[in-house]
């Protein structure tokens, strides 16, 4: 199964795939730089809001 990081469009190993909170999957490095566009927009607290 091959994933392709949404920011930069390359494949990204299993190894090197970060999920983030968005669903989105993608290599550490695209991942800190993903956090600006982010559809969570790094909202952790929509992890407290599952426990309600
Ligand atoms: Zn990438
Ligand atoms: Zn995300």
């Amino acid at each position: 199964m091959e994933t392709r990081c949404p920011l930069c469009r390359r494949f990204v190993p299993n190894e090197s795939q970060r999920w983030c909170t968005c669903g989105s999957a993608m290599d550490a490095r695209c991942y800190d730089a993903h956090a600006p566009w982010c559809a969570s927009d790094g909202d952790e607290r929509w992890i407290g809001a599952q426990e309600l």
